[in-house]
Formats: C-alpha cells, sequence, structure tokens
C-alpha cells in the first residue's frame, strides 16, 4: 500500500523527522487559508499522487506569492499529471500539498528497503540526492553506499557514520549529527509501520544548515496490514486500477500487466509458469491471477469477470491443477461469470487433478464455447495462436 507524500511525512514529523511545514488541500478556496498559516514566500505547491517524477511532470511548483500559489494549485488539481512513472494518460490529482519553501544548499539521497538476497532491511545513503536514482545508479555508482541492518542489532550509531563519513565535502558536526538522527528515524519508521520502502529524495541541508525530508515516500507491506489497521486509513483507492481493486476485495492475486492473453491459474508457482509459457509461445500476458488453492465458486467467477472487463484481452487460457480447488468447482464459477458477461474472445481450457472428469462434463454440457488442451504447452500455443 503506497502512501501520499504528506502522509509520509506525517509519519516522518511524528517520529521526529524534520519535514517543511504544510497544508494539504483539495479546493483552490482553501488556498489562502493555508498560505496563512504556513510560512513563504517561496512556498512550494505539490500534487500529491502515487508516482515519482513529479516536478519534471510539473507536479512540484516553487512560487513566490499567494497568487502564484492559487495559480499553481488550479493548474494541477482535478487534472492528470503525467510524470515518468505514471504512464502516458497520467493520473487525476485530487489532492495538493502546500508548504513552506526552503533554502536548499545540498540534497541527499536515503532509504530503507529489504535486500531480499540478504534479507536484511538496507539503508541506502548517496550525496547525489535530488536526481532519480536509477540514474545515479547507472552513471555514478560509487556514489551509492548501503549499510545491511542485523535485525537483532538494529541500526547502528557506527553505520549512520560509514555512510556519512564519506560525504564530499564533509558535513559540519551539527548536520552530521542531525543526518544520524534521521537515519536512526527512518529504521525506527520502516520497522514499526512494516514498510518496504522508505524513501526520502532529496534529504536537504538548508542554507542555515538545518536538515529536512522535502520529498517522502512511504510503502507499507500489504502482508502486514492485517496488524498495521491505523494505517487502513492513509489507503487511497482513486489511484488504484479498478480491476486491481476489484480483485482485492474478493481475495484474489491479480495484477495487471501490459498483454493481451488473459490468463486464470490456481497457484503463484503455476500461475509464474503459465506466464512463462506464454511468453515462450511468443504471446504476452495480460494479467497475473492466482485464484488461489482454496478458491470457492465465487471467487473463480469473480476472478474470471475480472478478465472478460479487460478490453485489451484477446483469449483467455484457463489453466487449472485441482487439488484443493476441485475442477467441478472451477468449472461451475466459470459458467457462473459466462452468463453475467459475454465471452467475446476465444477460451482455451486446461485441467487437471481433483473432479477433472466432473469439471469437463459440466463445460461440455453447457453451451460454452472452448478449445482444451492437453498440457500446459499445448494451451499456450493454442493461446499464443489465437493472437497472432
Ligand atoms: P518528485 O519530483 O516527485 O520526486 O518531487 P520532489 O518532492 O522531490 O520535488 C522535486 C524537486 O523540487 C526537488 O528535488 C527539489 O529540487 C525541488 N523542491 C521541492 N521542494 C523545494 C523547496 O522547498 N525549495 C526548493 N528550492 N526546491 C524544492
Ligand atoms: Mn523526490
Amino acid at each position: 500500500m503506497k502512501l501520499h507524500e504528506f502522509q509520509a511525512k506525517d509519519i516522518f514529523r511524528k517520529s521526529g523527522t524534520p519535514v517543511p511545514d504544510g497544508q494539504l488541500v483539495t479546493a483552490s478556496d482553501q488556498v489562502s487559508k493555508a498560505t496563512q498559516v504556513i510560512n513563504g514566500p517561496p512556498w512550494v505547491v505539490k500534487a500529491q499522487v502515487h508516482a515519482g517524477g513529479r516536478g519534471k511532470g510539473g507536479g512540484v511548483k516553487v512560487v513566490q506569492s499567494t497568487y502564484d500559489v492559487v495559480v499553481a494549485t488550479e493548474a494541477m488539481l482535478g487534472k492528470p499529471l503525467v510524470t515518468k512513472q505514471t504512464g502516458p494518460d497520467g493520473v487525476a490529482v485530487n489532492q495538493v500539498l502546500i508548504e513552506e519553501g526552503v533554502e536548499i544548499d545540498r540534497e541527499f539521497y536515503l532509504s530503507m528497503v529489504v535486500d531480499r538476497s540478504m534479507a536484511m532491511p538496507t539503508m541506502i545513503f548517496s550525496q547525489a540526492g535530488g536526481m532519480e536514482i536509477e540514474e545515479v545508479a547507472a552513471k555514478t555508482p560509487d556514489l551509492i553506499l548501503k549499510e545491511h541492518v542485523n535485525p537483532i542489532t538494529g541500526w547502528l550509531p557506527s553505520q549512520a557514520g560509514n555512510l556519512i563519513y564519506k560525504l564530499d565535502p564533509p558535513a559540519p558536526p551539527e548536520v552530521r549529527k542531525s543526518l544520524m538522527a534521521v537515519m536512526a528515524n527512518v529504521y525506527k519508521v520502516f520497522l514499526n509501520n512494516d514498510c518496504s520502502l522508505v524513501e526520502i529524495n532529496p534529504l536537504v541541508i538548508t542554507k542555515d544548515g538545518k536538515v529536512f525530508a522535502v520529498d517522502a515516500k512511504i510503502t507499507i507491506d500489504d502482508n502486514a496490514l492485517f496488524r498495521q489497521k491505523a494505517l487502513l486509513d492513509l489507503d487511497d483507492p482513486r489511484e488504484k486500477d479498478p480491476l486491481e481493486l476489484q480483485a482485492e476485495k474478493y481475495n484474489l492475486n491479480y495484477i495487471r500487466l501490459d498483454g493481451n492473453i488473459g490468463a486464470m491459474v490456481n497457484g503463484a508457482g503455476l500461475a509464474m509458469a503459465t506466464m512463462d509459457v506464454i511468453k515462450m509461445a511468443g504471446a504476452e500476458p495480460a494479467n497475473f491471477l492466482d485464484v488461489g488453492g482454496g478458491a470457492n465458486e465465487e471467487m473463480i467467477s469473480k476472478g474470471f469477470e475480472i478478465i472478460l472487463q479487460d478490453r485489451r484481452v484477446k483469449a483467455i487460457l484457463i489453466n487449472i491443477f485441482g487439488g484443493i480447488l476441485r475442477c467441478d468447482v472451477l468449472a461451475r464459477g466459470v459458467l457462473a461469470a459466462a452468463k453475467k458477461k459475454r465471452i467475446r474472445v476465444p477460451l482455451i481450457v486446461r485441467l487437471e487433478g481433483t473432479n477433472v472428469e466432473e469439471g469437463r462434463k459440466i463445460l461440455q454440457n453447457s453451451d460454452l464455447k472452448f478449445l482444451v488442451a492437453k498440457d500446459l504447452a499445448e494451451a499456450a500455443e493454442l493461446v499464443a495462436k489465437q493472437v497472432s
């Protein structure tokens, strides 16, 4: 679950990491009240969307008058913002953050992620902040420093030292102290909120030697949301793909992809393998959909409906290896969905496992039109042929 910048900054503020003062507005008539309480000029007007690269896309404006705060806010609110990370259609801006502008002297990059190969949280720090970290990694990898955190000892001051003492030019003692505090805080925030990402880019030093998180990004690990109930209120479903939102409601593991082959599979491993064979057959999957081992008829039906709603889908592959999920349950679910939504593309079915005979019979005795594949390879070839 992604948080907005203003939500991430609230968390930072509470945990002791300095952030600029700010006010959220959802309509331009709230601006004058905001500029009365927020120091400026300059003010910074920032579109709140779950995507980075806003600066270059016109979603961050530093302005010098209250009039220009209104102009910048009106230019963002209710309109799509297109950045490198949003795709060509952009995302609608529903909220704008108005902040006091700070005078930037230096910009750093600071984040914490899980390094899966080491199975440890990892602090990443770079003195080349402000720009895209991918670019820094590609051009000047030496400028990216990392510290793995042993969860037993936690984040150690000596580790902050490892990152900070390599700064060139060096930072004065007061600034070093503030940076160390921010790093310790980032680890605390990461841990306490079950984050998969905490990122500050840029973390700035102002001309008068103060440290501020000027940008903030937090992603919460979805698997931990059951014990992070307070954070659930911060969810903003407006930015999610509508089909992914439906899938979430029914506990289906569904991710939209760029291709045109819809696939419904049980089990994440089989879903991965199915995507691989679709690609090997020369086609591209439109989605990842794992209905799960314990899917019931309603979940199957809903999952199939979601695929049927996807306009880009040109052929559908159902690949089920029945275990706990019985093939007859699958067949009934598919028929239930077909009753609600017309199937306007070729359907290829490969069924194996528990109650497979009954499942096949149910499908064959229906008026559903479909092709049967004897194994996964044939299924992928058949489905790829439909779109080539
Ligand atoms: P992003 O482009 O989505 O990552 O948005 P950021 O919050 O990082 O803002 C983009 C850029 O705007 C930053 O890298 C800064 O250079 C600039 N910026 C943001 N806030 C301020 C500010 O208070 N003062 C100044 N001078 N620049 C700012
Ligand atoms: Mn940024």
